[in-house]
């Protein structure tokens, strides 16, 4: 039978001091708020769960900032057991001290309960900051709370770190790259990206959670920023464009899923760009949609391309079969 801890889903905790950001963050990117509504966002004030990037059955947990670990009715072993990434929010325009502080206990507390957990540490609403000023905070961040885990010998716990805004890409880009450690057929992801790109001519290749636009593979190529956000805008526009045009307008405002054919993989858009460049975007499944950036001279043999798109959409979704059903999904497939 599972183990308990393997039918919890995986899930991102979300902490951090009062004002710190984390309701902003979840409104702009698992809820399509526009980052200047968030003014007038209600702070968190009571723990939030709720499901996110549905591809992957995440959850997200948002914490109120007043939210004290070493409470004896705070129930650690529920919280940061499982496969569970803690996302602590530090506001990097005010005093940090105090942020620090939190994070601190925060940190070691979790690590005690569940040494796999990993920790990722946003320092955000950068975009008040100059360039030197991001990187200088950056480092003064991590040396003080490097030293203090040092002095409590406690140096083996590793913290990511993140400079992030909701006014740029910069924020889908921090949340992209702490979901991909929750998911485990990462690897196989990208292993299967490699193959399809390599085969295609593509230089670069995106596999979006259409919903909240955070990315869950790649291929193995560095990860430009102008890249990723060309790829990232245009699933806003072939999705705003499709729910407002497409036939079916009813509920069209719901989700990109109300299309006509939700999710029968069947979906495609290109966008030509000035540079000889071209966007090329399939559908996998309902949640999930292909971005891929190639030259155009590569872009004339499409044919080949679909064809290996096909190959490629196949085995994502043998993956996430096998990970539903366990191995017997595909005995029928692969038993001749
Ligand atoms: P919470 O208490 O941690 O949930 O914080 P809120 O989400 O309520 O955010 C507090 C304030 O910070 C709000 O007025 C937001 O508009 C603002 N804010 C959040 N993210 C950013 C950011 O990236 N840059 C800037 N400049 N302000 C932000």
């Amino acid at each position: 039978l599972p183990q308990a801890q393997e039918l919890q889903k995986p899930r991102l905790l979300l902490m951090g001091l009062r004002r710190s950001g984390k309701s902003s963050i979840e409104r702009v990117v698992f809820h399509k708020m526009s980052p200047n509504e968030t003014l007038f966002v209600e702070s968190t004030s009571k723990l939030r769960k709720e499901s996110i990037v549905l591809s992957m059955d995440l959850e997200i947990w948002d914490f109120p900032g007043h939210l004290d670990v070493d409470d004896p009715s705070f129930d650690g072993e529920e919280v940061f057991g499982g496969s569970t990434a803690l996302v602590f929010v530090i506001d990097a325009q005010d005093d940090y001290l105090e942020a620090l502080q939190r994070l601190y206990t925060t940190v070691t507390r979790a690590h005690k309960v569940n040494p796999e957990i990993s920790f990722e540490v946003l320092i955000h609403k950068v975009d008040g900051l100059s360039d030197d000023h991001k990187i200088e905070t950056q480092r003064d961040i991590h040396q003080r709370i490097s030293d203090e885990l040092a002095d409590a010998q406690l140096d083996n716990i590793h913290l990511s770190f993140y400079l992030t805004s909701i006014y740029d890409h910069s924020i889908y880009e921090a949340i992209s790259k702490v979901i991909q450690k929750l998911i485990k057929q990462l690897a196989t992801f990208e292993n299967l990206m490699n193959i399809l790109c390599s085969n295609s001519g593509v230089e670069k290749a995106f596999l979006f959670d259409i919903m909240s636009k955070v990315y869950i593979a790649t291929d193995s190529s560095p990860v430009d920023m102008q890249s990723y956000e060309l790829c990232s805008d245009m699933i806003d526009v072939i999705f705003d464009v499709s729910s407002i045009y497409g036939p079916d307008t009813q509920d069209a405002t719901l989700s990109p899923s109300s299309n006509p054919n939700p999710g029968n993989g069947q979906g495609h858009a290109v966008i030509k760009l000035n540079n000889g460049m071209v966007l090329y975007l399939r559908e996998v499944n309902r949640f999930l949609s292909l971005v891929c950036l190639l030259r155009e001279d590569n872009f004339e043999k499409q044919g080949l391309i679909d064809y290996n798109f096909r190959c490629f959409q196949e085995a994502i979704l043998d993956v996430f079969r096998l990970r539903k059903h366990g191995p017997g999904a595909l005995k029928d497939k692969y038993s001749h």
